[in-house]
């Protein structure tokens, strides 16, 4: 007999969340039966899209949603051998039965110099989100300018690096002058941040005079409305996400895009990562290529602790992580 940790949603979310809507419980897991594993989650992964997607796929006292590198250490499942590594959305738990069908082997060629927690980020799903956001959806081009929000968190400095090793200008904000200075490290052409700019329209014109050919949107609500006059005819966005909405008790309202998306002829697509899952093994290879090759950097913000999952939750939320928010067992 094991015994699980599990963090609870005990109740949804208002607003912000809080430490009283989440509750640890533990839970008994007995051996795995015929075709089934016993994992110990390593690393959890805590996203920003656990708050909306808690609203429309979990119910009050659901285990939270998630993903999490898991090492096997029963097996009942020949593809599944004791020892190996799997990414799985096993959910904030410390184990998990499983029977192996919702679960991803690390890569075989994965380098033991590089951290399995990688698999969480840009070797992982932020990672294909910024590539599939990038190749995909905008289809950017040599030469074009790229404006990217949220661009020191996991998502957002893994579309600003890309896009600079297909050749593009590069301009991106973030929430902090030491994320800005991270950015500025990692090579973007124009970093600034949007918290203390006198003026985001000013910001967003100093860096590039000449408008933004793609923008990469973390963000929404009021940079968006910022961002999109900036476009350039026939600019491309990609509406990956909208963290400065996903708290709000009141929908936030206007002003609207339409009349710059028609004189522009602005091509706006919203996407979701799992779109193109068929392309994630070669693509998965390509960004640990890069990795090894020194050309994609990607830090890390660890929280220690199964029992501080919900803290670290919170303050990824809140903007504290630069790079990708893990939390380590
Ligand atoms: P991050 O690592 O970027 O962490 C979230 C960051 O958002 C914070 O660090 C903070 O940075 C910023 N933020 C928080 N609140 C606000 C706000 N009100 N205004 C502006 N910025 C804010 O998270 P991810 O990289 O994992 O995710 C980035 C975006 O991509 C999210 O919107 C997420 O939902 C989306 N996403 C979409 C996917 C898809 O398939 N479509 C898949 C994965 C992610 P700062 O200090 O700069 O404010």
């Amino acid at each position: 007999m094991v015994q699980a940790k599990t963090w609870i949603l005990k109740q949804h979310f208002e607003g912000f969340p809080k430490d009283c809507d989440f509750e640890l419980k533990l839970e008994q897991l007995s051996e795995p039966r015929d075709g089934e594993v016993l994992l110990e989650a390593v690393f959890l992964s805590v996203d920003p899209y656990m708050r909306p997607f808690s609203r429309v796929r979990m119910q009050a006292g659901d285990v939270m949603i998630g993903t999490q590198v898991a090492k096997v250490i029963q097996s009942n499942n020949p593809s599944f051998p004791v020892g190996c590594h799997v990414v799985g959305r096993c959910g904030w738990r410390t184990h998990t039965m499983s029977d192996g069908s919702d679960l991803i082997k690390v890569l075989d060629d994965w380098p033991q110099d590089v951290s399995l927690s990688h698999a969480l980020g840009a070797i992982g799903m932020p990672g294909l989100t910024a590539l599939y956001g990038l190749e995909e959806v905008c289809a950017i081009k040599p030469g074009e300018t790229l404006l990217v929000n949220a661009a020191a968190g996991a998502v957002g400095s893994v579309v600003g690096q890309i896009a600079k090793l297909k050749g593009c200008k590069v301009v991106g904000s973030a929430g902090s002058d030491e994320k800005v200075a991270y950015l500025k490290e990692l090579g973007f052409d124009q970093a600034f941040n949007y918290k203390t700019v006198p003026s985001l329209e000013e910001a967003l014109k100093n860096a590039s005079p000449e408008g933004y050919d793609c923008y990469f949107e973390n963000v929404g609500g009021h940079f968006s409305s910022v961002a999109i006059p900036q476009m350039k005819a026939f600019g491309r966005i990609a509406v990956c996400g909208g963290i400065s909405l996903y708290n709000d008790t009141t929908p936030q309202t206007g002003p609207y895009p339409h009349l710059h998306m028609i004189f522009k002829q602005l091509k706006m697509e919203g996407f979701l990562v799992g779109r193109w899952e068929h392309k994630n093994k070669e693509s998965l290879k390509r960004m640990l290529t890069w990795m090894q090759e020194g050309k994609l950097k990607c830090k890390e913000h660890f929280t220690v602790g199964f029992e501080n999952m919900p803290a670290a939750f919170m303050g990824m939320l809140k903007g504290e992580n630069i790079g990708k928010a893990i939390v380590k067992i």
